[in-house]
């Protein structure tokens, strides 16, 4: 997605999940701040180049490293790590490619006859088959914090009905829709579990089309609803100040305003039930929206800050200075720091060498040769079994009791699977 589609697309594809599933979201978010984070800022560099290597036929070792661009006021380093990750995805776009397609990169298309007036989308790639009769939807996501499956992706349909409407219904005329494949292709080369291929057709593309238009209309009325959900929530500029989406957390852990309102005056926390009592699907349930309740908590705790900020009487809280950053040495003194520690200590204990982790060692020396000469001398340990939601790509743990014989533990929190 380019930054024009963010800034001018009000039912732009990348938006579409949150604007299909709430009506009422693209009304609530009207005149609230759209902060880009800084990993938001890193995909729009990290698209960039990928663009101009498939554009250009270059690969990305053909741009110097270091460049730092300045992207929604973050500074952004063309660094290895994008380098590195972008390999695969331009691979896996080059082994599609055969004599007589058409190859689309960073394009603009028209969705206005679905998403409304002046609507459009910039797909990362799309490679029209003719004569095999396909159409290939591309796309990058750079992000690591959210996995993105291309199953049913509503971005995806939106970049593929624009691309039919701008060039592939006119190459395909005559052909029936049904008899026109479509895949969707989500590269997302730093999330586990994140990307992956779905297969569909032309026509249940413009069948969803369909659905997607009436979506749209609903959300131009001004006093669509409010629908929080898992997905729609998660990304709103509204979340936070939003009374449904309040109710909505409140109701996952089987609280009610009114019973905070009692909880406060009582000067007791909130009650929840027993975990150990919960039913399977409500186990389920909660599991599946802690990021979601966990973004409203953030949010809220930023908002009552500012409350303070503004002089506003706060019941309950008051602002302390937090816990210090790690200690660093200042970098202009750097120097100094280290003379100093070596007549103090001794040059042998004043500076410690160790080994380059596997991950920095690989990097140093690139894929094959450490998969050649150094693969050997490495050992990982596996990974913990971890909940993902059912449409995450990674097969399910197979036969789970004998693989994994430790019981639950209450204190672990290593249950994010962000990383
Ligand atoms: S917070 Fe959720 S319910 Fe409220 S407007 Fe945003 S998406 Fe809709």
């Amino acid at each position: 997605m380019s930054d024009e589609e963010g800034e001018h697309s009000l039912r732009g594809p990348s938006g579409a999940t949150g604007w299909r599933r709430c009506h009422g979201k693209i009304n609530a978010e009207r005149g609230l701040p759209d902060k880009v984070g800084r990993e938001a800022a890193q995909g729009t560099v990290f698209h960039e180049y990928a663009a101009m290597c498939l554009m250009f036929d270059l690969e990305p070792e053909h741009f110097p490293l270091g460049t730092i661009h300045k992207v929604d006021g973050w500074e952004i380093e063309f660094d290895e790590d994008m380098q590195h990750f972008m390999h695969e995805g331009l691979d896996w776009v080059r082994d599609q490619l055969e004599p007589g397609d058409i190859l689309l990169v960073e394009r603009k298309v028209d969705t206005s006859p679905w998403a409304g007036p002046g609507e459009f989308g910039t797909a990362d790639v799309i490679i029209i088959k003719v004569r095999k009769r396909r159409i290939i939807n591309f796309d990058w996501k750079y992000g690591k914090g959210v996995p993105v499956s291309p199953v049913k992706n509503d971005q995806m349909y939106l970049y593929s009905l624009g691309a039919w409407n701008d060039y592939a219904e006119a190459l395909f005329e005559g052909v029936d829709p049904a008899e026109i494949a479509v895949d969707f292709h989500i590269e997302q080369p730093r999330a586990q579990g994140g990307g992956g291929d779905w297969p569909t057709t032309m026509a249940e593309v413009l069948a969803e089309g369909v659905k997607i238009r009436e979506d749209a209309l609903a959300t131009m009325d001004p006093n669509a609803p409010r629908t929080p959900g898992e997905k729609q929530c998660l990304f709103c500029r509204a979340a936070g100040q939003c009374a449904e989406q309040q109710k909505y957390l409140l109701g996952v852990f089987g609280q009610k305003f009114d019973d905070i309102a009692e909880d406060i005056e009582l000067g007791v926390g909130p009650a929840f039930d027993d975990p150990a009592k919960l039913s399977l699907e409500v186990r389920s349930f909660v599991l599946l929206h802690w990021k979601a309740f966990k973004r409203y908590v953030d949010r809220i705790h930023a908002l009552t800050l500012h409350d303070l900020k503004c002089g506003r009487d706060v019941p309950l809280l008051k602002a302390v200075t937090g816990r210090p950053g790690k200690r660093v040495y200042m970098e202009e003194h750097l120097a100094e720091a280290g003379e100093a520690l070596v007549k103090l200590v001794g040059e042998e204990d004043a500076y410690e060498t160790k080994l380059l982790s596997p991950a920095v060692a690989e990097k140093a020396v690139g894929k094959k040769v450490f998969a050649a000469q150094m693969k050997a001398f490495v050992t990982q340990s596996p990974g913990k079994p971890i909940l993902v939601p059912l449409d995450d790509k990674r097969p399910a743990i197979q036969d789970y009791a004998s693989k994994f014989d430790e019981d639950f533990d209450d204190d672990d929190d290593d249950n994010d699977d962000d990383e």
